[in-house]
């Protein structure tokens, strides 16, 4: 198998440097195991997080481990009777082109039913995080505004059309023009912002002309600071990512914003509550299956995807995210 893995925590944007790419022998597979190849690697922002040993909600990579991410993979060897070779699952093996795991750790996909990168996507974490995160904490009603940044990526673009599916008007915040035109034309939105305009403040004034009643945040940094000025009387903010931040490169600013936040807090009675999606699987995650699934059928939801070719690619991909270059769900190609 051939591994990334990481030699050095990164203290801005991780280097190259930062990670060794390694061949190795496999080890024979155990009673109840399967020897998966990796097709798709799916790269995320979390994966950040993990690079680092600050205090966070899982731990950090070990230096020397394998980087961490789920894929979907080809059974190519099997000691299981859940599993037979030729089966595509999800799993979660991470930056590697092969592994030897639990059986019971994957979960079978079905490549009838919908393509199977979208278990990575769409259909996966980052499109439950949207739904669990949205329809739990942002609560949209119809009329409302709800307000997502990262528009285009896998979380936003499910924000902003599951808002519209529920009646709410949908204003997405993207980095660029291009990036906007997806948002109208590809996505639906009723109203799209650039981040990158020096004139954000007053192109989010003319997108919400109600105000803002939910915010899902997903980025922090300059967006938060202008999104927050138009939150409404009860406003919801589902605290998502902030993913502005985890290269730890945003400028801090020479004030202390919190004071003049927690002001608006009390002020307009909003509800500000972070999570990590799974604590939504017990409650959402049936309901995000059919959902979900029955939305993309019939065309509610859309998605796009940004595949990159090849595992020695993925630590240059990788680095694509924080600066917003990758145009929906990003995955790495890794075998055919
Ligand atoms: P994306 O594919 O959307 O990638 C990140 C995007 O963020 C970039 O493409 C870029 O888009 C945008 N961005 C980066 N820096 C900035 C900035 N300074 N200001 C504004 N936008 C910026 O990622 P995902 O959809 O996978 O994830 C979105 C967010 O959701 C992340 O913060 C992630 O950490 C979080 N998340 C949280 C989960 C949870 O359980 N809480 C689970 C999954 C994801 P652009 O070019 O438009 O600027």
């Amino acid at each position: 198998t051939t591994q990334v893995r990481l030699a050095s925590r990164p203290v801005a944007e991780p280097l190259d440097s930062d990670f060794e790419i390694v061949t190795e022998e496999l080890p024979e597979p155990a009673e109840d195991q399967v020897v998966l190849r990796t097709l798709y690697l799916s790269l995320d922002p979390y994966m950040r997080g993990r690079m680092s040993d600050a205090e966070s909600y899982a731990d950090p990579v070990p230096l020397g481990g394998v980087m961490v991410g789920q894929t979907v993979s080809e059974v190519i060897a099997s000691r299981s009777d859940r599993r037979a070779v030729g089966d595509v699952v999800l799993a979660y093996t991470g930056w590697q082109s092969h592994a030897v795991v639990d059986a019971r750790m994957t979960k079978k996909l079905d490549p009838d039913a919908a393509p199977v990168t979208t278990a990575l996507g769409v259909l996966g974490m980052p499109g439950f995080t949207a739904y669990g995160g949205l329809l739990a904490i942002g609560q949209p009603k119809p009329g409302e505004t709800v307000v997502v940044a990262a528009a285009t990526g896998p979380v936003g673009s499910a924000v902003g059309q599951i808002a519209k599916a529920k009646g709410a008007r949908a204003v997405g915040i993207a980095g660029g023009p291009e990036k906007c035109r997806l948002l109208l034309e590809e996505f639906g939105f009723d109203a799209a912002v650039d981040h990158r305009s020096p004139t954000l403040r007053d192109d989010l004034a003319a997108a919400t002309p109600d105000g803002i009643d939910v915010y899902f945040e997903n980025v922090g940094g300059h967006v938060a600071t202008e999104v927050t000025r138009r939150l409404n009387r009860f406003a919801r903010v589902p605290v998502c990512g902030l993913v502005a931040g985890y290269n730890g490169t945003e400028p801090v600013g020479d004030h202390d914003r919190l004071p003049a936040f927690m002001r608006r807090v009390l002020t307009k009675s909003l509800t500000v509550r972070g999570f990590i999606q799974d604590e939504f699987l017990p409650t959402h995650g049936a309901e995000f299956q059919r959902d979900m699934t029955g939305w993309i059928a019939d065309g509610t939801v859309r998605y796009l995807e940004d595949v990159v070719d090849g595992l020695e690619n993925t630590p240059e991909a990788f680095r694509g995210l924080p600066a917003g270059r990758n145009v929906g769900k990003l995955l790495v190609k890794v075998a055919d």
